[in-house]
């Protein structure tokens, strides 16, 4: 069977009619017979929002207690994902990081995943149903939440791809691909078909955010091909392999 991790970012997911738009894009891939897993990262600016009101209370936060903050967002995402998914009758399920356990090194704010266990999510797909997990987060050893570092999501989504033998992880985003450059600050960018991870790599490195560069890290160190592509538009996207 063809297994697809799809991730959706912020601004994918970021109202209840976009959430639709996401919906009838897994029901496309679910309804070929295929499994997938769909990521979803926090609606629109609620990252940011959360942000704030921490360093309202405190201009330096608790780490262990920003974290907990945090991965709220990816929550409300994923648990809304799911109720619209089923309201068109896709029979999925949400899970936040710790119950699949995306386990990861200790250090809140911007741990690494270290390993995610998979069982759950297999025997979901087995009976056709949607796993809809939260990006971002994760519990480290002693069972707190912890989040990956900003635009972690991506990440997330290719971890589980990894850990699952997936056969692509797609990230759909607000933009039609990887460009020469940001297409926001330049116009005249470009949108490439094809990238090699070592040029998606120096990308990611140089700040260019459509990539968490950890999840070009990861896609490159177990070959997983992945694509970015709109989320809004039917677009092959770029594909990024070896
Ligand atoms: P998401 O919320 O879907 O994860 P991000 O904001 O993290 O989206 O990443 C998408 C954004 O990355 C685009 O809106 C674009 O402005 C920016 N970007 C920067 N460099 C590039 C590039 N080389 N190609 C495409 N997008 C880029
Ligand atoms: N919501 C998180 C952030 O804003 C993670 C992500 O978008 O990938 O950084
Ligand atoms: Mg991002």
């Amino acid at each position: 069977m063809t297994l697809i991790v799809q991730k959706y970012g912020g601004t994918s997911v970021g109202s209840l009619a976009l959430m639709r738009n996401v919906a009838s894009r897994v029901a496309e891939v679910h309804g070929r017979g295929e499994g997938i897993v769909v990521v979803a990262s926090a609606m629109g600016d609620e990252t940011d929002r959360l942000l704030d009101l921490a360093r309202a209370v405190d201009a330096r936060p608790e780490p262990r207690e920003l974290d907990a903050l945090l991965a709220t967002g990816e929550q409300v995402s994923v648990a809304l994902l799911a109720m619209v998914l089923r309201s068109i009758g896709i029979p999925a399920l949400s899970y936040t990081g710790g119950q699949v356990r995306v386990q990861t090194s200790p250090i809140h704010g911007k741990a690494r995943i270290e390993g995610v266990e998979t069982q759950r999510l297999r025997e979901d797909l087995r009976c056709g149903r949607v796993p809809v997990v939260a990006g971002f987060q994760g519990v480290n050893a002693q069972g707190d939440v912890t989040t990956i570092g900003r635009g972690g999501s991506d990440t997330t989504a290719v971890a589980l791809a990894v850990a699952l033998e997936a056969d692509e992880c797609q990230i759909y985003t607000d933009v039609d691909g990887v460009f020469t450059t940001d297409p926001r600050m330049v116009p005249e960018a470009r949108c490439l078909s094809r990238v090699s991870f070592e040029e998606m790599l120096e990308l990611a490195g140089q700040g260019s955010r459509v990539l968490h560069l950890r999840a070009v890290e990861f896609a490159r160190k177990y070959n997983m091909p992945l694509r970015v592509a709109s989320a809004f538009r039917t677009s092959p996207g770029t594909l990024i392999c070896d």
